[in-house]
């Protein structure tokens, strides 16, 4: 199957080979000609599946042509759950929309100046990307005009649920005129998210192609137990050191816990940088454009702040803190691997999360290889009965492990050496590490405030 059999015009055609892309992705084949058909979808696909393009190609050659009703308002709108994502559809939008005649777009998210986003308002608009408060922000003030909206996206549903934009959502929705398109993307149709989505969408096509197993296949995915909280500061030191390497992602379950870790590594003597929530938009997008660069070796991250980033230099995405939920999961390795490449998931694991990573596998429907770092093995037996249970996902009743037979969890100790980790040096073995002063120790944590250094400018 080619681009050129799914309906696309030429100028589509044309940047669509500019990106470099040559086949379309499995979701990009059922979802772009239904879309032009005019069918409303309900789309279950992953991140890194090339959901962006199955959306904007059919919405920007809609738009192609000109409007049949009077006024400024957008034509196509697409909801995202979060500023950085909003962001990433924005410029998907101008790379496949840039043989059309000025195309215009505004991204209205939060923790950005309201003065340029009411700038762009006023002028007329084709594509409106949106975080679902900013738009109401915007909505209540009357800035915004559906009434030639002909496209309605929403990307990445089940996160904007999550996030309790449900009622933002259908407020939005409500306003918007009944002619309209809707295309729906989640990664999952079930529960919550199908209920909306069915209440969303009118004779929708159903189209179910990327699960989290095949989207993982070019991320190699391996846990790493850690002992306690100094273990794990070595097995990540000696994770950053390895010259496979070009740069990582690091996640950390709070932003705090982003801080600390990043001024810690930046002792440490890493271009590294931290990304979360707290911080000013335009700081984030420094932020990620200094990764992008190749500036910035070492982003630390939270996993809201993170969602959307797109940076093919990411050759390894580390969980230094597991995910809270195991769909997080599939979030975070899916930020490598990006565009056709291989990537390495690394997910550091106390020995009392082992319920934890089980959600994951289930989750994936894939077991995650144990591996261990040479000289750096975990000491505790990875199968001895945890001492406190952080609740599970959800803590849905599960089905007993032992009913699986013998614990994968309990060869930890014994699984091969990792092959693509280089043999400690003095850095690992505790001979005047360089991590040995900077690192943390396992007591409790301090309570400094927020770092001065330039990662929490
Ligand atoms: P998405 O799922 O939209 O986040 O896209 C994931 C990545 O795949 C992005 O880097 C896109 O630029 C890239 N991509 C999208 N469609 C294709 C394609 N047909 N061939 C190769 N790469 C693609």
């Amino acid at each position: 199957m080619s681009f050129a059999n799914l309906g696309l015009n030429p100028s589509l055609l044309k940047t669509i080979e500019s990106s470099g892309y040559t086949t379309p992705t499995a979701v990009q084949v059922a979802a772009i000609p239904a879309a032009l058909a005019g069918h409303d979808l309900l789309v279950s696909s992953h991140t890194g599946s090339g959901k962006t393009a199955a959306f904007l190609l059919p919405s920007l050659q809609r738009i192609s042509a000109a409007s049949s009703k009077p006024g400024k308002g957008p034509r196509v709108l697409v909801l995202t759950p979060t500023r950085e994502l909003a962001q990433q559809v924005e410029k998907a939008a101008w790379t496949y929309g840039a043989e059309m005649n000025r195309l215009r777009t505004a991204v209205l998210v939060g923790g950005s100046p309201y003065a340029l986003q009411l700038k762009k308002l006023k002028d007329p608009v084709d594509i409106v990307v949106a975080t679902p408060g900013r738009l109401m922000d915007h909505m209540e003030s009357g800035r915004i005009d559906f009434s030639r909206l002909e496209v309605l996206v929403l990307d990445e549903a089940d996160r904007m649920l999550d996030m309790g934009f449900i009622d933002d959502i259908q407020t939005i929705v409500a306003r918007t005129p009944e002619s309209r398109q809707t295309l729906l993307f989640s990664a999952t149709l079930d529960g919550t998210v199908g209920a909306l989505a069915r209440k969303l969408t009118r004779n929708p096509q159903r189209i179910e192609v990327a699960t989290p197993v095949q989207h993982e296949a070019r991320i190699d995915q391996r846990l790493l137990f850690a002992d306690n909280f100094s273990h794990k500061n070595k097995l990540l030191d000696a994770l950053l050191r390895d010259t496979e390497l070009n740069q990582a992602l690091i996640f950390t379950a709070t932003k705090r816990g982003a801080e600390e870790l990043a001024e810690s590594l930046f002792e440490q003597g890493f271009a590294v940088d931290a990304l979360h929530g707290d911080m000013q938009q335009s700081k984030r997008n420094r932020t990620l454009q200094r990764l992008r660069d190749g500036r910035t070796r070492v982003l630390v991250a939270t996993d809201v702040a993170a969602r959307g980033i797109d940076v093919a230099g990411i050759s390894h995405v580390i969980n230094f803190d597991l995910p809270r939920q195991a769909e997080d999961y599939v979030h975070r390795i899916g930020r490598t691997g990006r565009a056709g490449r291989t990537g390495s998931a690394i997910t550091l694991v106390n020995h009392s999360e082992k319920r934890l990573v089980r959600d994951i596998e289930r989750y994936t429907s894939q077991t995650i290889r144990i591996d261990v770092i040479a000289g750096l093995e975990p000491t505790a037996r990875a199968d001895k009965p945890a001492p406190s249970r952080r609740p599970s996902f959800g803590d849905k009743p599960k089905k007993p492990f032992a009913a699986r037979g013998n614990d994968r969890f309990d060869g930890a100790r014994k699984a091969s050496p990792s092959t693509g980790s280089k043999p400690r040096t003095g850095a690992g073995a505790g001979n005047g590490a360089p991590w040995s002063g900077g690192f943390r120790s396992d007591g409790p944590r301090t309570n400094a405030g927020p770092s001065r250094r330039r990662f929490s400018e």
